[in-house]
């Protein structure tokens, strides 16, 4: 089966995984602060806490953020749900905003200010796909209104060129993205102050580390309410190994991502692949909008049946089932014509040229199946 994802790894993850065991020491210790420092350098960020998954470091962000009971969050619904349940688990109200088109799937400026409040505290943008959000439009957004701006980065692992803008960015590395470390994140800014609160909060608040106290701090206090989302050693060790290969990774996802595209523009059948194949972009997954009038669900079958998996990228947070009772009234029709009409391609570093051209191919043939169907 010709996978949507997959994992990169191999001897360097293994040797990696050995050296921690004959150290003997199993979290937070060295390669923590070694993965911290080397991704925040990458990121071009000051700062970077790495944490046990994108979903803790959301959370903390908004913590840090001062988001809290009462407080309202604008985000996109076209997301991951973990991106909303993050502003619940902080006490807030998620206010889903839809997105600029459907070819444009990102949460939309003009559409968040339409739904600005006075509890409106903070707006969190989501990268889909790797395509990064406009920095200065969200940057003078956040500024006028005074708003944190949060993002979630978890699609963006390895945005070399493009440096973080959020006051707090939060990166993935569970085991379908860009690089992986099983299960892991990443909180990055330029915020000293915020970077501490999200540090503290990460080991339930306590001011010293178990490092700290070995080396002769042998007291700590407890300054904050905290939780366990520490990252361990054995994450950190593949960490370091997958950063140094992320940048390779992700030129080939491009080159692929291109493939795609010029394969699937010359299918002349009225799919939308959205964005500008020349944009930047980590190219996290390769989305593209089915024709009109043809059942993705046909489609999805088809592609199955000849060794092809295909997923979507998103059910709108706001029609699940759990969201829909508890933040009723939502409307957003652009986000739900992309959900309705979006399917996820295989794309990953291991793919070869004639993987692109098989999975176009038996694309084409179903769409080719259901017209002559209907004709
Ligand atoms: C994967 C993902 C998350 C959650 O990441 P975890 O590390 O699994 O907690 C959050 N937001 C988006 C957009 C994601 O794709």
């Amino acid at each position: 089966m010709l996978l949507v994802s997959e994992p990169v790894l191999g001897d360097d993850e293994k040797s990696a995984l050995c050296d921690v065991i004959d150290s003997n020491w199993i979290t937070m210790g060295s390669r923590v602060d070694a993965f911290e420092r080397a991704f925040a350098i990458v990121h071009q960020a000051s700062y970077a806490v790495a944490v046990n998954s994108c979903t803790a470091g959301l959370h903390l962000a908004l913590l840090a953020a001062g988001v809290g009971p009462g407080d309202e969050v604008l985000l996109p619904s076209l997301s991951f749900v973990a991106t909303a349940n993050a502003v619940v688990y902080a006490g807030a109200t998620p206010v889903f905003v839809d997105i600029e088109a459907i070819g444009i799937p990102l949460i939309s400026v003009e559409k968040a200010e339409a739904k600005l409040t006075s509890r409106t505290k903070a707006v969190i943008v989501m990268h889909y796909a790797g395509y990064v959000s406009d920095e200065c439009a969200w940057r003078a957004f956040a500024d006028k209104h005074r708003l944190r701006l949060i993002e979630d980065s978890a699609h963006a692992v390895g945005r070399a060129r493009q440096g973080v803008f959020g006051d707090l960015a939060v990166f993935s590395f569970f085991g379908n993205k860009n690089m992986t470390t099983a299960e892991g994140g990443m909180v990055v800014g330029h915020d000293q102050e915020l970077l501490a609160k999200v540090r503290l909060a990460r080991s339930h608040g306590m001011t010293t580390s178990t490092v700290q106290r070995l080396n002769g701090k042998s007291m700590y206090d407890v300054t904050a309410l905290g939780f366990n989302y520490r990252m361990d050693e054995f994450s950190a060790a593949i960490g370091l190994v997958q950063l140094a290969k992320v940048d390779a990774w992700n030129r080939r996802r491009k080159e692929l991502a291109q493939r795609y595209a010029s394969e699937i523009a010359g299918a002349e059948d009225d799919f939308v692949i959205p964005f500008q194949v020349e944009s930047v972009s980590t190219n996290h997954i390769l989305p593209v909008l089915l024709p009109t009038g043809v059942s993705r669900d046909e489609v999805i079958e088809d592609l199955r049946r000849d060794g092809i998996q295909t997923s979507f990228h998103y059910p709108p947070i706001h029609r699940l089932t759990w969201y829909r009772t508890r933040v009723p009234g939502v409307s957003l029709p652009t986000t739900e014509e992309f959900s309705r009409r979006e399917l996820t391609l295989p794309l990953h570093p291991k793919m070869r040229e004639s993987d692109v051209e098989t999975v176009c191919h038996s694309l084409r043939r179903s769409v080719a199946r259901q017209r002559e169907f209907v004709s």
